[in-house]
């Protein structure tokens, strides 16, 4: 069924006040088949809807919004180290978090409490304390958008990066994924490369962990930190950490000793957008009813009932002035629309 002037206000996680000119969700790939080859949707412009939390709408969007409820999770196959884990694109990403842990399958934990669906995690490479999808990554599936041909695509074929894929660049808007196979491990391996997980596992007095300990734990901290969107409107990081060169990185460090970064290889350095957000006095700042997160300088919020454009301007005064003053130019993570 499509419904027409559609409210997405409890369809994207800053809150944004937006209607769709037309909405219908699906359930299974031959649903969407029959949506996409429909007369009345074919021309239309379409937006692929999971979660809503990495999306700003800036306006009303002039097409139709098609949201995923594809559901469903099973093993497709295992042997004694690894196990294959289908997950269909409507499933929430921390249910399945849930389900991997539930069943001693490991990989996810660190992954643990990020908002959103399955479908939309490969879009992005989703990643936190130092874990990102493509580590687990085997392959998904996919729906070409004009010609409804079912495509897979290989990890090799994904092109992750740093929050991104060949579905953010080449194959923007051309794809909707269906469903994702993720490779867990039955054994015991974990990531604590995160010192903040170490720390915090201590803090809960445990000392040798399962990925159950270390899934709480990253719930903990991102629970302390990251502004909760039920209670106030954001998309977490509003902005990658850049990646500079040393010999910039050397630069900066002689005006700014106290820059947060992390060493990539011998060439190249990754800095906190959040620091240089931070230091340039942008934290906490609220204009109306919008503004930067009080405690973390790389989530704009929406206080209530702001406006998408509003919070995009003030995405754009930030981007100015960090280049000003470092002459860094940074990137959105969140997809404007
Ligand atoms: C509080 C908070 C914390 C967050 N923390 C993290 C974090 O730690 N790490 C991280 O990486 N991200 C984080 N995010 C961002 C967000 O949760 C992820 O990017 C998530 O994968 C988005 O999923 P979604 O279903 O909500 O996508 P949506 O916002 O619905 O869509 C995002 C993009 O993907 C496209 N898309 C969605 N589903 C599909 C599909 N099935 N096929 C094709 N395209 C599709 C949409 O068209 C859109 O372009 C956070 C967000 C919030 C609000």
């Amino acid at each position: 069924m499509i419904q027409n002037n559609f409210s997405l206000t409890d369809h994207n996680t800053f809150g944004i006040n937006v209607k769709a000119k037309s909405y219908t969700t699906f359930s299974r790939t031959k649903e969407l088949k029959k949506i996409l080859s429909s007369e009345e949707v074919k021309g239309k412009q379409k937006l692929i809807l999971g979660g809503g939390s990495n999306i700003l709408f800036t306006k009303d969007f002039d097409g139709i919004v098609i949201k995923n409820r594809i559901k469903g999770i099973e093993v497709e196959k295992q042997n004694a180290e690894f196990v294959w884990i289908k997950a269909n694109a409507g499933e929430s990403w921390n249910d399945l978090v849930k389900y991997a842990i539930a069943n001693g399958y490991g990989g996810i934990e660190n992954l643990s409490l990020i908002p959103g669906s399955v479908g939309a995690a490969p879009m992005q490479n989703i990643g936190a304390y130092g874990v990102e999808i493509k580590d687990v990554f085997f392959e998904l599936e996919a729906m070409h958008i004009d010609t409804t041909d079912e495509v897979r695509f290989t990890k090799k074929r994904c092109q992750f990066g740093y929050r991104d894929s060949i579905f953010k660049n080449f194959y923007k808007d051309q794809y909707v994924i269906t469903n994702v196979t993720l490779k867990l491990t039955k054994e015991l391996i974990l990531n604590l490369s995160y010192g903040a997980i170490q720390t915090e596992l201590h803090a809960m007095g445990i000392y040798r962990p399962n990925i159950n300990d270390v899934s709480k734990a990253v719930c903990k901290i991102r629970e302390s930190k990251l502004p909760d969107p039920k209670v106030i409107g954001n998309s977490g990081s509003f902005f990658k950490n850049p990646v500079i060169s040393i010999e910039k990185f050397n630069a900066l460090k002689i005006e700014f000793p106290e820059i947060a970064s992390y060493k990539l290889s011998k060439k190249q350095v990754k800095l906190a957008a959040g620091w240089l957000i931070d230091n340039a006095g942008w934290k906490g700042k609220t204009i109306d009813n919008y503004g930067v997160h009080k405690d973390q300088a790389l989530v704009l919020v929406n206080h209530g009932g702001a406006n998408g454009s509003d919070i995009f301007k003030l995405s754009e005064d930030i981007l100015a002035d960090i280049k000003a003053k470092y002459d860094i130019v940074l990137e959105r993570e969140v997809n404007i629309l």
